[in-house]
């Protein structure tokens, strides 16, 4: 077969595949290939799991054909990708289980306008009285529609990709896929359906944007059926809703499409059975400790309880709604905040309620081992990547960031100022924007794409930094936004204040000391070496310890002011804020050089 020129090479690829493993497939280097994903807008790491749609995309780029190999990888996602919170519903009295709200998580493209829509639906159809009260994000909301709850993963649009197989999909009983009418299906529209269909989650399109002068229904709805979402209009199964979410049309139309999907599931738990559920997201608050918002998805979460999440526990001391008020309860499908965790957790991970602390202890220890043994492990293997890429250094016509922040609430805003800045010669490019702490992983994906690290209020964790040190990235941390978006702006301009370096241009003996009145004590020198500058500043020593420093506020030779002064010659040095010379007070002079501004990186 010939494409252009070039032969293309037929290949089987599973369902799903890790990055390595394709890497060895189609003969390319792994990180080629994650520089490829990058560029597709989908962040992923050397062991990270994507789909056949994403995997056959970059292998087209490489000069493969990828087919499904269908039979084998069916079976083995239909046990495999049932998440653990879904068996374990399963496993309860079927006469216990009672109807919950169906927990719905919003994916689409970039800019397709996800969160638009999420905030639309969070402030026309949170019950009345609660509206204006609600300031916080805690990654999760509940609206009421017809009487009937809808809770929302309120998850960040941009990081959808990675975050979703953990938080998305997996958590949600349905994922309204958002597409702009304008813009149709894009690689981020096809990957999140992608996802959707390997967790088993239902799909619902929203044709967002239709207000626009170029939106086209019609094309949007041809390209779902392209990629196997049939419209119902067209005799398909898949619901489509057309809305505006910036004008908030079409959002009862959306909500009740939801309800309506959800009628025709089993959408159902035991509210008196074992309580487990998925994090959501977690944060330190310094006056309330660690902050975790939990999705109960089984039994009823109380006050009280022990909750243990991944290597993280603690008794809930108290809990709290998405609107910020205190409950002591939370049935399932809702999210709480909760504080008493002794650790923050990571988000997508599951929770469950445990009997005592010291059962918690125990777990934790256990796991704590395991997740030792597998790190080294992961370590070995991302190291010898990175190692390969080194070789290669590309152009960089733009700053590549990687933002890491301790919420959402202050990702978007920052996301957002960043991207502002692209107006000059180099564009700031966000590779990646999530909450959380800086792991190996954004280390690794910086090392790959020559990117920047932001973290604002987070911390690297110590693997992150001495990864970091390794692969000579650099990680900046900020606590306020105004900081970053100037350095960020200084960089881009070749101008961030860079390290100033001292130099050291010569030494002077003082031999006599000369009071003279307004000025105080100069001192009367002999130059050893070097030379004296008079816009240099002066280190004085005395038995080998500085005892003063100051710059230069007068220089003499003679009578005569000077702007320098020669090894060998005699001069009058005044310094500012020093004037206690003593005979025999040995004084350098130096200079604080700046090292040369770097173009386009910190
Ligand atoms: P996300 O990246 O998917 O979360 O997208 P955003 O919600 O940030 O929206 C991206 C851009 O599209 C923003 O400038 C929104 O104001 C705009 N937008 C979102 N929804 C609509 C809509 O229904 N109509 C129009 N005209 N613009 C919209």
């Amino acid at each position: 077969m010939s494409n252009n020129g070039q032969s293309v090479k037929q290949i089987e690829l599973p369902a799903t595949i890790t990055i390595r493993d394709l890497a060895k497939v189609i003969d390319a280097s792994p990180i080629d290939i994650i520089k490829k994903l990058m560029a597709n807008g989908v962040m992923a790491n050397i062991n990270q799991q994507i789909d056949f749609d994403t995997a056959a995309i970059v292998a087209s780029e490489m000069g493969y054909e990828a087919t499904l190999e269908a039979d084998k990888t069916e079976k083995k996602e239909d046990f495999g990708e049932i998440p653990l919170w879904r068996r374990i519903i399963m496993q309860e009295d079927p006469a216990q289980l009672v109807r919950r709200p169906p927990v719905v998580t919003i994916l689409g493209h970039v800019d397709h306008g996800k969160t638009t829509l999420l905030d639309a639906i969070r402030h026309t159809n949170v019950a009345e009285g609660e509206a204006g009260g609600i300031t916080q994000h805690i990654g999760a909301y509940q609206v009421e529609h017809n009487g009937r709850l809808i809770t929302f993963l309120d998850t960040p649009g941009h990081a959808a990709f990675t975050a979703m197989r953990a938080r998305g999909a997996q958590g949600a009983d349905l994922v309204v896929l958002v597409v702009a009418a304008d813009d149709g299906v894009m690689p981020q529209t096809k990957e999140a359906a992608a996802h959707a269909k390997a967790a088993h989650v239902p799909i619902l399109v929203a044709i967002n944007k239709i207000d626009k002068p170029n939106a086209d229904i019609g094309r949007v709805k041809q390209q779902l059926a392209e990629i196997g979402l049939v419209p119902d209009d067209w005799d398909g199964d898949t619901i489509v809703v057309p809305i505006s979410a910036k004008q908030k049309k079409g959002l009862d139309d959306l909500l009740e499409a939801i309800l309506l999907i959800a009628d025709n599931m089993e959408i159902h738990a035991n509210p008196k059975g074992k309580v487990i559920g998925t994090v959501i997201e977690a944060k330190i608050d310094r006056a309330k400790g660690v902050l975790a918002t939990l999705l109960v998805q089984n039994g009823t979460l109380e006050v009280g309880d022990v909750v243990l999440a991944g290597v993280a526990y603690g008794r809930i001391k108290a809990m709290f709604d998405f609107t910020g008020k205190k409950v002591r309860k939370a049935p399932p499908s809702t999210p709480v905040s909760v504080m008493g965790l002794n650790d923050v957790p990571q988000a997508g991970e599951m929770f469950e309620v445990v009997e005592s602390e010291r059962d918690a202890r125990n777990i934790v220890m256990e796991r704590m081992q395991t997740s030792k043994q597998a790190e080294t492990a992961a370590k070995k293997a991302v190291t010898l990547e990175q190692l390969f890429d080194r070789f290669k250094s590309g152009d960089v016509r733009e700053l590549r960031l990687i933002v890491k922040a301790d919420v959402q609430g202050s990702l978007e805003p920052i996301v957002n100022s960043l991207k502002e800045l692209s107006k000059g010669e180099i564009a700031v490019n966000i590779l990646h924007a999530e909450t959380g702490n800086i792991s190996e992983n954004d280390v690794m994906l910086a090392s790959a794409s020559g990117a920047v690290i932001i973290g604002f209020n987070v911390q690297a964790d110590v693997a992150a930094r001495h990864m970091a040190e390794s692969e000579g990235i650099s990680i900046r941390l900020y606590d306020i936004i105004y900081r970053l978006t100037e350095d960020v702006e200084k960089a881009l301009k070749g101008m961030l204040e860079p390290e100033e370096k001292e130099k050291i241009l010569g030494h002077a003996e003082v031999r006599a000391i000369f009071r003279i009145s307004k000025v105080g004590n100069v001192a009367g020198c002999y130059v050893r070496d070097g030379e004296i500058r008079r816009n240099a500043r002066i280190r004085v020593v005395r038995n080998g310890e500085v005892i003063g420093e100051g710059a230069v506020s007068s220089l003499k030779h003679l009578t005569e002011d000077v702007r320098e002064i020669k090894q060998g010659f005699e001069c009058g040095i005044a310094v500012k804020g020093f004037d206690a010379f003593q005979v025999g007070d040995i004084l350098e002079c130096f200079v604080l050089e700046k090292a040369q501004p770097s173009k386009d990186v910190f």
